[in-house]
């Protein structure tokens, strides 16, 4: 296992449903501490590519490899499997539509992974649950359902519930498009925030002031494929391709 290695690395990743192709050859590393946002028209590929990295769904061609150790499936032998068992939990993703366990209060969405998967013991992953709580600002709806609380203070539940497993990388498929305008900011602030403590996250998003602002890189995916990709404001600033172009018109 190398340290230079990429946190994560999409290698080579195409995907089929069927006959529809939707990802062709798709190569994408990120690095420690990277905020890598993909961007993109819908139906580009953006969340495929992302539940590939999850190894929620498995690649048709090419792999998914986690600090110089490949995870995804097809894997060649049983140690390769073994290997990507153990760093699933390595591995956090929060969805567009949050969710959490609908029958389980907020302590028990946050502490149900660390104690089952992790064997953690209760006490430890409750103190973990609360701290967390405290981090995202809820520590008040602790033993609320989710029903109770708003999409925004769910989407901050959920990105609680991600941290909990202590997860290297945490992978955002669209996380707030699902939420009203003023909802999206107490949720991007938790995101920004994450960013600056250094958190390695990958995020599919429409919120460009976000990929701007906070990415260290903005990935533009179209037709299955990666189009552009380049660090900070440079794909806003001076985007190269007439698609790139044309995309970012829309937000003008
Ligand atoms: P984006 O996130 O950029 O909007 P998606 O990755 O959601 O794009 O979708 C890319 C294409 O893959 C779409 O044409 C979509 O219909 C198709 N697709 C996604 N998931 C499935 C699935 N489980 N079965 C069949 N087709 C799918």
């Amino acid at each position: 296992m190398s340290s230079t290695a990429p946190l994560i690395l999409a290698d080579g990743i195409t995907k089929r449903f069927g006959a529809n192709q939707v990802l062709t050859r798709v190569s994408l590393d990120v690095s420690e501490r990277d905020v890598v946002c993909v961007v993109g028209p819908s139906g580009s590929g953006k969340t495929t590519l992302l539940r590939c990295l999850a190894l929620l769904e498995e690649p048709s061609e090419g792999r998914v490899v986690m600090q110089g150790v490949p995870i995804s499936t097809p894997a060649p032998n049983k140690q390769v499997k073994a290997a990507g068992r153990a760093v699933r939990s390595d591995i956090g993703m929060v969805f567009q539509h949050f969710n959490l366990w609908p029958h389980m209060s907020v302590l028990q969405n946050l502490i149900e992974a660390p104690i089952r998967v992790k064997k953690m013991p209760r006490d430890e992953a409750v103190a973990i649950a609360e701290a967390l709580l405290k981090k995202v600002d809820l520590s008040d709806k602790r033993d609320a359902y989710p029903a109770r609380l708003s999409g925004g203070q769910q989407q901050r539940v959920a990105i609680a519930r991600a941290l909990a497993m202590s997860p290297k990388v945490l992978l955002f498929d669209e996380a707030t498009s699902a939420l009203d305008p003023e909802l999206r900011r107490e949720v991007l602030a938790v995101m920004r925030q994450l960013a600056r403590e250094g958190m390695t996250m990958l995020v599919v998003t429409h919120e460009m002031g976000f990929a701007r602002h906070v990415g260290t890189r903005t990935v533009f995916m179209d037709r299955g494929e990666i189009v552009e990709a380049a660090p900070g404001a440079a794909f806003f600033d001076a985007p190269q391709t007439e698609r790139a172009k044309r995309f970012l018109q829309q937000f003008e």
